[in-house]
């Protein structure tokens, strides 16, 4: 080679280059700078948990805010644009950080969005041993208030927003990363007003909140890797019998304490219908393969048509099975009368109900009145704050549609990687989350959760919170491993 066709070749290759980094540009890749190691990676990890943990992030005296507004600070650290990073909400405690991991340019995708709650269950010092806003590791464990509940996946999505994009990863879609107020508790749920207010912001085609799912374990073991797919809808109702009352020495037959006890008598022994969606439909086609004998041919015998009835009735006894398989309701509170020698004026009962998706709340009040059929007995709805009403909301939860086969596939590769031979298992969660909001905005949600956790130490609302120290750097790798696998451009 002369000097002169190496020059020649030099001035070509300069071009090329020149045209690949615009090229890059265009696509949004930054230069590259030299990679980094694995302890620089961990240490981040580290660094961002530890911050999370030691912002009080608590509805009584915490600020979400400052929680978002340090996470804001580290995307726009590593290169996040301001413009891609942003601040919004109700109030001045109660921010939400939405940022936004360009994809490919033109891609056709729609978005995903990634939902964490940053505020945390109330923690009161002398209740614990260790101060919960402050991060201490102690016998392989991390502790302090959201280490389970959820302030590890909130780090770890954007431990991972940096990583990629350090790394000059780009999806083939955007990726949004919504870390958000008031899930445990308050008045100002982040979810619900960024939809109600900003849904262009969040919208996707489907979100994944790390708030539910996960992976259950025995003694490091993991058994399963659960993903929530869908979730039951809450709803309290009052009952509630008044009657004039008089001396008790003079009873009559109706007595308001009658109305109430022989409406829960009635709710004792009846059920809601059996009902299966698309999410449970999965969960017991999986579980019939992890359990054996009668329970697993039950199992199966209920995905036939029609189901079977004494196969239903027998899973019908497990708490678990049976709130899988319907709308469940519950007497929880209790009250009436107001002397011992006087007849009662008045008696009253909380009714608790998990509404199976696709029902509302009005549907399942309903429901309650034709079953108690007593007109003296007034059924109402009890919402959040409180306050009775005679028609239930028509908030429902959404029918769950089939699973995402692009979220399928990225899922199970990826567990299959970390925890081979593992069930991963859909459930439909009976209790709620965030995903309440984004389901019923018509965005599929999935709650999933690399974090590996013994069944015998789930600490969320507790005290003491902690997570084991390997767990939370697998959970890392896991949402890493995770994130590339659903958006390499290849679907
Ligand atoms: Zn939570």
């Amino acid at each position: 080679m002369t000097h002169s066709t190496c020059s020649k070749s030099k001035q070509a290759a300069r071009y090329r280059q020149a045209a690949l980094g615009a090229l890059l540009m265009s696509i949004g890749l930054q230069a590259f700078s030299a990679p980094e190691s694995a302890e620089a990676q961990k240490q981040r990890a580290h660094d961002i948990f530890k911050q999370l943990i030691e912002i009080n992030t608590m509805d009584s005296n915490g600020s979400v805010t400052a929680a978002a507004q340090a996470m804001a600070q580290r995307l726009r650290d590593a290169g996040f644009p301001a413009a891609d990073v942003v601040l919004l909400g109700p109030n001045d405690r109660k921010q939400n950080m939405v940022a936004r991991y360009r994809g490919r340019p033109g891609s056709k995708l729609k978005p995903i969005l990634i939902i964490g709650h940053l505020d945390v269950v109330e923690a009161r010092k002398e209740d614990w041993t260790t101060d919960p806003f402050q991060f201490i590791e102690q016998d392989g464990y991390y502790y302090g208030r959201g280490t389970q509940d959820m302030k590890d996946s909130d780090a770890i999505a954007v431990t991972n927003f940096i990583r990629l994009r350090k790394e000059g990863f780009v999806p083939d879609r955007d990726i949004i990363l919504a870390l958000t107020a008031d899930e445990e508790g308050g008045t100002s749920n982040g979810v619900d007003w960024l939809l109600k207010n900003h849904r262009d912001l969040i919208d996707a085609e489907f979100a994944l909140n790390p708030d539910s799912g996960g992976v259950w374990a025995d003694n490091g073991k993991a058994l399963t890797v659960e993903f929530e797919a869908t979730e039951k809808l809450y709803g309290d109702y009052q009952l509630l019998a008044t009657n004039p009352g008089g001396h008790s020495s003079l009873p009559r037959p109706d007595n308001a304490i009658y109305h109430v006890v022989d409406a829960l008598a009635k709710l004792q022994t009846s059920q809601f219908p059996f009902e299966l969606n698309a999410v449970t439909r999965e969960y017991f086609t999986q579980m019939a393969r992890i359990e054996s004998g009668q329970t697993a041919a039950d199992m199966r015998a209920i995905l036939q048509t029609p189901p079977d009835a004494e196969a239903i009735a027998r899973l019908s006894k497990d708490p678990r099975y049976n709130s899988t398989m319907r709308t469940t309701c519950v007497a929880t509170m209790l009250a009436g009368g107001h002397a011992y020698n006087a007849l009662p004026q008045r008696a009253e009962a909380n009714v608790n109900c998990r509404i199976f998706p696709g029902h509302s709340q009005e549907d399942i009040r309903l429901d309650l009145v034709k079953l108690f059929a007593d007109p003296q007995l007034s059924v109402r709805y009890r919402a959040d704050s409180g306050e009775l009403s005679d028609h239930g909301s028509d908030r429902q939860a959404m029918a769950p549609p089939p699973l995402n086969p692009v979220f399928m596939h990225a899922l199970t590769s990826v567990s299959q990687k970390m925890w081979p031979g593992v069930p991963v298992l859909p459930i439909m969660e009976p209790g709620a989350s965030d995903s309440i909001y984004t389901m019923m905005a018509g965005i599929p949600s999935y709650g999933v959760n690399g974090v590996l956790i013994n069944r015998d130490d789930v600490r969320m609302h507790g005290k003491d919170e902690r997570v084991k120290i390997e767990s939370y750097y697998r959970g890392v790798e896991f949402y890493y491993l995770f994130l590339k696998a659903l958006t390499a451009a290849q679907h």
